[in-house]
């Protein structure tokens, strides 16, 4: 009786909470990868029965009981579920493992796609969509569910930012859908780093997208009467967004950080 070994009541009460979560979990499998750099992947995955998810929201999936957020690109009414992610190489935890997986791998996913980056107002003019690589995630699914629902007051302006012009992994769907769409949607990606070697074939527009928003709002009249503005992606652009175009100017900004 002296050698019983006792387990306190939180840790059964936890270890419980911890059985109930994983028997709640789907699974879902890869259908296809795409890389797009070495940092970069597109992957799509199958959606389970009677799960869903409205445009701006993020799954969180899971390998080996390591769980992640991952915003969805795709509309819901397409059959698979599609995604964009970017490899943390030194500190990453989860997608060091994602970037050995390969079609037909699974995932755990949790039951329910969450988040509240959405457009709930839908009679605005102008919905100033700012994102730095990843973080356009959210608004590839706004276009492609807002131009299947044919809202056709509204206008995306999206303005992405990244280092080098690899990683941004929806050029050309956002600049074709853009030049037959120019009412409804206008796609400015702008690189940080014109000097480096890896963007010597780059001919767009330069410097941080933080720094180029000011411009844009004035040359497209932009203000907080007739527009809405969401910042997805890097927190420290998010926060200089939020000082800049909340704070000082008085937009409503809608905001979502992929990291702290
Ligand atoms: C709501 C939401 C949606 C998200 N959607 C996406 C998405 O669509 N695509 C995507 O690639 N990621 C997305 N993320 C980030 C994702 O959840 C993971 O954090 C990321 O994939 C890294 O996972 P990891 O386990 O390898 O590293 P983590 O253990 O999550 O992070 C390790 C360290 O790296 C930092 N970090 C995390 N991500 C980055 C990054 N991209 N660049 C630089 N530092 C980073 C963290 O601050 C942390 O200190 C989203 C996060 C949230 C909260």
């Amino acid at each position: 009786m002296k050698n019983r070994k006792y387990i306190p009541i939180a840790d059964i009460s936890s270890m419980n909470q911890n059985i109930q979560n994983r028997k709640k979990l789907l699974e879902c499998q890869i259908v296809e990868r795409q890389n797009i750099s070495d940092f970069m992947i597109k992957l799509w995955i199958t959606k389970p029965t009677d799960y869903s998810f409205k445009p701006g929201q993020y799954c969180t999936l899971g390998v080996e009981g390591i769980e992640r957020a991952y915003s969805i690109a795709s509309s819901p009414d397409e059959e698979y579920m599609e995604l964009y992610i970017e490899l943390v190489e030194d500190e990453g935890i989860l997608t060091p493992l994602i970037w050995e997986m390969s079609k037909g791998d699974i995932f755990t996913l949790r039951p329910k796609a969450k988040g509240i980056f959405q457009i709930k107002d839908q009679t605005l003019k102008n919905y100033l969509l700012i994102s730095t690589v990843t973080g356009v995630v959210p608004y590839v699914s706004f276009v492609r569910s807002f131009m299947n629902e044919n809202q056709n007051k509204m206008k995306f302006h999206i303005l992405q930012g990244s280092s080098y012009f690899d990683e941004f992994g929806y050029l050309e769907e956002l600049q074709e859908i853009s030049k037959t769409n120019q009412e409804h949607i206008n796609y400015i990606p702008t690189i940080s780093r014109p000097k480096d070697k890896r963007n010597e074939n780059w001919k767009g527009m330069t410097g941080r997208v933080n720094l180029i928003v000011d411009q844009y709002i004035k040359d497209n009249d932009l203000n907080p009467e007739n527009s809405i503005v969401f910042a997805c992606g890097n927190p420290d652009m998010i926060i200089d967004i939020h000082n800049n175009l909340a704070q000082n100017k008085g937009f409503n900004v809608i905001e979502e950080r992929f990291w702290k």
